[in-house]
């Protein structure tokens, strides 16, 4: 049986804990390997040996710490078949959406390799006689990231990119689910050059998040992960005195106008709430067709497109749209979720819960869903399903169907489809959602802008790389400068004479 273990001072090392999890082989519903759970006094040395290194990497100027995030670059195309195979088969999406999962990872890097720029500081020349007064921005010494299972390359690649980028050196507690590409990323970023120490990959649960929260010596938390736990880190952390950022959960609203492209909007809802087996958080989960018309119009093009999908393992490459959940307990909460719809009254379109493979008997697969009739009174409509569950909710109107997303108590994305620009642009201000896209369905924004939720998607100040990443793991120092008269006035040019 494969170990896995932890990442630290530049080695894999074993766990010590003696406490291990099994990581599964989703498609299989078979164990693949196990990896170590970190005592509390495992993390805290790691901790201890990422404070011992980081001055130096810290002092190292941001030029040459750019040049490393540009060889984790090289290494990343080098290895992205590599790491999309590791990636598919820990977590199960398809090998093209690994690759994805890898490439926005990778996207965030390029943009660390601005940092010289990033970095630089305000100057005031002569803000009185004689005074200068300029800011810099300066590491906060040791942070940490705490990462959820569904993207196991992007999510770190955006916490550790921009922290370490800004001289930092970083803990990261990827999800004990799927492992193995944290450990890998860290292996590159050796080659790349980091130094040891300062990219510190401790694997755990509970037990190392919350020593995390408790360690005094780290400044910064970068949480991503379902609400409830996004709370409990934010709560923890923030009364323990650290600048704590937190991403949590999500149930995105998609908003069809009767005028809207139908083809398009069910083409896109198609790939934005299967896409993944559901198991991403800008999933679209919700589609809000207003008028009964354009909701019957929707139904009758998303069945067929929905029937065609092919769900399978990662290992029929190019073949299939998307395969199993992540983890037995997953397909059962989903399925059970799906169970309670139909109790509950919403009309079961498509019934995903059937779905079996040949040779899969045992992965964790959930077939594609689709209700119609969906009220907000119903848990398919609260909770978030992360599963291929496509809810319809009926709106009348425009307003109506507005307030399903300003309502809800999630706010990570949204998307409205309408060929009528001031509809669109009405609804881009107006709702109190972090990310919206117009006429288009998952709307992530790219590495050089910022991503973050609203409501209860997101908890703390600043968003998830761009330059808001820059300042999340940075503070500001300003200095205000006087000099008294120097050599310039009064000074004596010439050899005194010896009396
Ligand atoms: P999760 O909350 O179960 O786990 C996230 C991290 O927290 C993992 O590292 C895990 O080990 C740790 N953790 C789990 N339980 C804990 C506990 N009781 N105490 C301390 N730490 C704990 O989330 P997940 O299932 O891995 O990921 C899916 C969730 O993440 C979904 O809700 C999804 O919407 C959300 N997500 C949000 C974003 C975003 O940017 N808003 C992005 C991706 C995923």
């Amino acid at each position: 049986m494969k170990q896995l273990g932890h990442f630290i001072n530049g080695q894999h090392v074993a766990g010590q804990s003696g406490r291990f999890v099994d990581v599964m082989n989703p498609a299989l519903g078979e164990v693949q390997a196990r990896v170590a759970l970190a005592s509390g006094a495992e993390l805290d040395a790691a901790v201890a040996a990422a404070a011992a290194a980081q001055p130096a990497w810290g002092a190292t100027n941001p030029q040459r710490r750019a040049r490393v995030m540009m060889e984790f670059v090289r290494l990343l195309n080098r290895d992205m078949d590599k790491l999309a195979e590791a990636l598919s088969a820990e977590h199960g999406k398809t090998i093209p959406d690994a690759r994805g999962d890898v490439q926005r990872g990778l996207e965030v890097i390029e943009f660390c390799i601005g940092a010289p720029h990033l970095l630089k500081g305000e100057f005031t020349d002569s803000a009185g006689p004689g005074i200068d007064m300029y800011s810099m921005r300066q590491p906060l010494g040791v942070v940490a990231g705490i990462t959820p299972f569904n993207f196991p390359a992007m999510i770190p690649m955006w916490k550790m990119g921009p922290a370490l980028a800004c001289g930092n050196a970083f803990i990261l507690k990827p999800s004990e689910r799927d492992p193995s590409v944290p450990l890998m990323l860290a292996e590159l970023l050796k080659e790349a050059g980091l130094p040891d120490g300062i990219l510190q990959v401790v694997n755990g649960d509970k037990e190392a998040v919350d020593a995390i929260l408790d360690n005094p010596t780290i400044q910064a938390i970068g949480f991503v992960g379902s609400t409830p736990i996004a709370e409990y880190i934010y709560g923890r952390g923030c009364s323990n005195g650290k600048r704590v950022q937190c991403f949590g959960g999500a149930k995105n609203h998609m908003i069809i106008m009767p005028d809207a492209d139908m083809d398009q909007a069910a083409d896109a809802l198609v790939g934005a709430g299967y896409g993944a087996a559901g198991e991403r958080c800008m999933a679209i989960s919700v589609a809000v067709p207003v008028g009964d018309e354009t909701a019957d119009r929707l139904i009758e093009k998303l069945v067929p497109r929905i029937e065609k999908l092919k769900v399978g393992p990662y290992t029929s490459g190019n073949d299939v749209d998307y395969g199993p959940l992540v983890t037995a307990q997953a397909r059962e909460r989903v399925l059970g979720l799906i169970d309670s719809g139909v109790e509950q009254g919403a009309k079961l379109v498509m019934d995903g819960r059937g779905f079996t493979l040949q040779g899969y008997e045992s992965g964790y697969f959930v077939g594609p869903t689709l209700f119609d009739k969906v009220t907000t009174d119903m848990e398919i409509y609260k909770q978030e399903i992360f599963g291929p569950v496509l809810s319809t909710v009926r709106a009348q109107t425009y307003e109506e169907a507005l307030g399903y997303a300003m309502d809800h108590e999630y706010g990570n994305g949204t998307a409205i489809f309408t060929r009528d620009g001031d509809t669109a642009r009405d609804f881009a201000a107006r709702v109190n959602v972090g990310m919206i896209g117009i006429n288009v369905p998952i709307p992530v924004p790219l590495a050089y802008h910022t991503f973050g939720g609203w409501k209860k998607s997101g908890f703390g100040d600043l968003n998830q790389h761009g330059t808001d990443a820059f300042r999340f793991y940075t503070r500001t120092k300003t200095v205000t400068s006087r000099w008294p008269s120097g050599l310039k006035e009064g000074g004596e040019f010439h050899f005194k004479q010896m009396d």
